[in-house]
C-alpha cells in the first residue's frame, strides 16, 4: 500500500495551512523520496498504442504532453488549491500569463468588464490596450470606492478584476462587499492576490469566484522564478480555463514549479516575519517622511479594512519623499543595503520609483489620477535584521535633507 502523499482528500481536509504548504499535493514517485521529484519531460511513454488511444480519448487516466499535464506542475497546483480553500487550480508561466488567461478564457466580443484603476501596470495594459482592440468594453474605477462597482455595472457586464492590496498605491477593496455585489448580477469576480497570498488573505472566504497569482512574488519569495497560478471551482478550472490554456499555452515549466513548491514550505513563516519588519521599517519611515501608505500603519484611510480582511499587511508599501523625481532618486542612490529593483515579495529588500519603473508604461495622467507621483517610492521589506535596514535608511534620508 502507498504511504499517505498529501494527495488523499480524506486525510488532507483535516491538515491545517502549515502541513498543507509543506505536504499538500505531495505524489511520490516508485522511489519514495521525500522532497518532491522534479519531472522534466516534456511527453510520456505508453505502454501499448490502445493506452495512447484510450488516453486521448480521455477513457484511461495518465498524461498525454507536459503543455497539458506534468506531474511536478500538479504538485504545486494541488497545493495552492489547497492552501487557498479552491477546488481546483491550473499553473501558468507568469503571473502576467495567470491574469490574461483568467480574464480572456470567459470573455468575448461585446462583453464588458469593471476593473480597478490602480493595478499592476500589465494589468492595465490588458484593460486599457488590450480588450477594447477586440470589442470587450471596460470601465476603470476607484476601486477603494464600494459604490462605484454597483454604479458600472452594466448588463453586459460579465466580470470585475481588482487587485488587494493595489500595487503600488496599497488601495483596498472590501473583498466581501464588491464579491457580493458581483454574486448579486451573475458577474465573476477575478482577484488578483499576488500581493497577500493565502498565508494574509483568502479572497474566496469573502466570496470571490476566481483567485490569480503571480507566484513569482511572495510563492517563490526568493527571487528566482516567474510563475502563476488561477484557482477558481473545478466547473471554471475544467471547463472555462482548460480549453484556453491547453491550446494557447501558457503553461508553467516543471523546474520553474519545483522551485514554487520549495517556496511554498516557507511561505507563512517568510511572509508573516516581512509583515513584521514592514510595520517596524514603516513606523520609523512616518516619523521622517511627508507620507507613508501601509494598510498596517494606523494612519492609512483603510486600516480598518485591512485588520478584518488581512492576517497581516505583508511585506510591500510606498513612501513619498516630498518634492520631485530628484529627491526619490536621491534616496535610492544613497541606499547600500536596500537594492535598486523593481521587484517584490523576495527575501531581499528592495526599492523602486513606480513612475520611472514599474509604471512607466502608464498614460501620466493614469498615474496621477492614482496616487503614482514623482516623488512616490515602493518598497519591499525582506528577511534581513530590521535594524540593518532601518540604518541604510536614516543614513540615506539623511544624505537627502530629511
Ligand atoms: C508582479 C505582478 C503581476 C505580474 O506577475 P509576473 O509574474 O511578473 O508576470 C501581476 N499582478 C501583480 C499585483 C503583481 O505584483
Amino acid at each position: 500500500m502507498k504511504r499517505r502523499t498529501g494527495q488523499d482528500k480524506s486525510i488532507t481536509a483535516n491538515w491545517r495551512p502549515a502541513t498543507l504548504a509543506v505536504r499538500g499535493g505531495t505524489a511520490r514517485s516508485e522511489w519514495g523520496e521525500t522532497s518532491e521529484a522534479l519531472f522534466l519531460t516534456s511527453g510520456y511513454a505508453y505502454d501499448c498504442a490502445e493506452d495512447a488511444a484510450a488516453r486521448f480519448a480521455g477513457e484511461q487516466q495518465g498524461m498525454t504532453y507536459s503543455r497539458l499535464q506534468n506531474p511536478t506542475v500538479e504538485m504545486l497546483e494541488k497545493r495552492i488549491a489547497l492552501l487557498e480553500g479552491a477546488e481546483a487550480c491550473r499553473a501558468t508561466a507568469t503571473g502576467m500569463a495567470a491574469m490574461t488567461a483568467a480574464l480572456l478564457c470567459q470573455l468575448s466580443q461585446g462583453d464588458h468588464v469593471v476593473a480597478a484603476k490602480a493595478a499592476f501596470g500589465s494589468c492595465r495594459w490588458l484593460t486599457d490596450t488590450l480588450f477594447p482592440r477586440f470589442g470587450i468594453e471596460v470601465t476603470t474605477i476607484h476601486a477603494h470606492d464600494t459604490d462605484a462597482w454597483e454604479k458600472a455595472v452594466r448588463p453586459n457586464t460579465k466580470v470585475f478584476f481588482f487587485e488587494t492590496p493595489a500595487n503600488p498605491t496599497m488601495d483596498l477593496v472590501d473583498l466581501e462587499a464588491v464579491c457580493g455585489i458581483a454574486k448579486k448580477h451573475g458577474i465573476t469576480s477575478v482577484v488578483d492576490n499576488a500581493f497577500a497570498t493565502p498565508s494574509l488573505q483568502r479572497p474566496m472566504d469573502y466570496g470571490a469566484d476566481v483567485v490569480a497569482y503571480s507566484a513569482t512574488k511572495m510563492m517563490d519569495g526568493q527571487g528566482r522564478v516567474l510563475a502563476g497560478a488561477i484557482c477558481g471551482t473545478e466547473k471554471f478550472i475544467t471547463e472555462t480555463l482548460l480549453p484556453f490554456h491547453r491550446n494557447t499555452g501558457p503553461t508553467l515549466s516543471p523546474f520553474n514549479a519545483w522551485v514554487v513548491l520549495k517556496g511554498l514550505e516557507t511561505l507563512d513563516l517568510r511572509i508573516r516575519r516581512q509583515s513584521e519588519s514592514a510595520l517596524k521599517v514603516a513606523t520609523f519611515l512616518e516619523g521622517r517622511l511627508p507620507k507613508v501608505l501601509y494598510p498596517g500603519l494606523a494612519s492609512h484611510p483603510q486600516h480598518a479594512l485591512a485588520a478584518k480582511q488581512m492576517v497581516a499587511a505583508g511585506p510591500i508599501f510606498s513612501i513619498y519623499t516630498g518634492g520631485g523625481r530628484k529627491e526619490a532618486h536621491g534616496l535610492l542612490n544613497g541606499l547600500n543595503l536596500i537594492d535598486i529593483s523593481n521587484n517584490i515579495g523576495d527575501s531581499r529588500s528592495l526599492m523602486t520609483h513606480p513612475a520611472s519603473t514599474t509604471h512607466y508604461g502608464m498614460a501620466a495622467e493614469a498615474r496621477l489620477e492614482v496616487g503614482i507621483t514623482e516623488d512616490m517610492l515602493r518598497l519591499n521589506v525582506g528577511l534581513e535584521d530590521v535594524d540593518d535596514l532601518i540604518e541604510d535608511l536614516d543614513r540615506a534620508l539623511t544624505g537627502i535633507g530629511l
